[in-house]
């Protein structure tokens, strides 16, 4: 998605190139701690609070800097999440980093 609001010009082409960049690097390391995140939660080991927090402090700069595409975000991040939570009691997820790591030591 695009905004046109002002023409570019140099200066701000590359001013948006390097947000661009910055957005794409918070997206993707928000992506990977909601992953630890949701798979903390369902094994229930210590260190979600602060998985919590960061996530939470990632979440805060992405929705401060780019507003606009929050309302997108927001909903789509809870569901991902929320995917990602399983009771490993009952069931293994492959996905899911400490399940596959239990997996392999059972194996072993
Ligand atoms: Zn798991």
């Amino acid at each position: 998605m695009e905004d046109n609001m002002s023409a570019p010009t140099h200066n701000t082409t590359r001013r948006r190139t390097l947000k661009q960049g910055r957005l794409t690097e918070l997206l993707a390391r928000r992506e990977q701690v909601g992953t630890a995140w949701a798979e903390r939660a369902s094994h229930g080991p210590p260190g979600l609070g602060d998985l919590t927090r960061e996530l939470t402090i990632i979440e805060f700069a992405l929705t401060e800097q780019w507003p606009h595409l929050a309302q997108s975000w927001l909903p789509a991040w809870v569901i991902s999440d929320a995917r990602k939570l399983h009771d490993p009691s009952t069931k293994t997820d492959g996905t899911c980093g400490i399940c596959r790591s239990s997996t392999r030591q059972a194996a072993a």
